[in-house]
């Protein structure tokens, strides 16, 4: 069993949160898009992982007021848009990570 991911920062960038993690990469998660993958229940329905959330309805400015850690495997993110109840783990959020190295396969050597 591998350890799960850890930050080793978290920064709220005005466009931006940006983790870096302690493999050496760093994830600009940019917040609309973050806020879209909300999973908690309000947004995203559990059985089916269904979209409940309609993405017309958040701004193209959203924006992360507060980011709290939630024990030692998640992050929790207040939006200026009242919602503040998705979680997020550092596994999912390391799986949505849109640094290079993430989105690309490592080349062969
Ligand atoms: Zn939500
Ligand atoms: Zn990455």
């Amino acid at each position: 069993m591998s350890l799960p991911p850890v930050p080793l920062k978290i920064h709220r960038s005005p466009e931006a949160l940006v983790i870096t993690w302690e493999e050496g990469h760093e994830g600009v998660y940019p917040y609309r898009m973050l806020r879209l993958a909300c999973r908690c229940a309000g947004c995203r329905e559990e059985m089916t992982d269904r979209q409940l959330l309609d993405p017309a309805a958040i701004s193209p400015e959203v924006k992360a007021e507060a980011v709290e850690l939630v024990g030692s495997y998640a992050i929790k993110i207040s939006w200026d848009d009242g919602h503040d109840t998705g979680i997020y783990t550092y596994e999912y959020l390391l799986s949505l990570c849109p640094c290079q190295r993430c989105k690309q396969p490592a080349p062969e050597s």
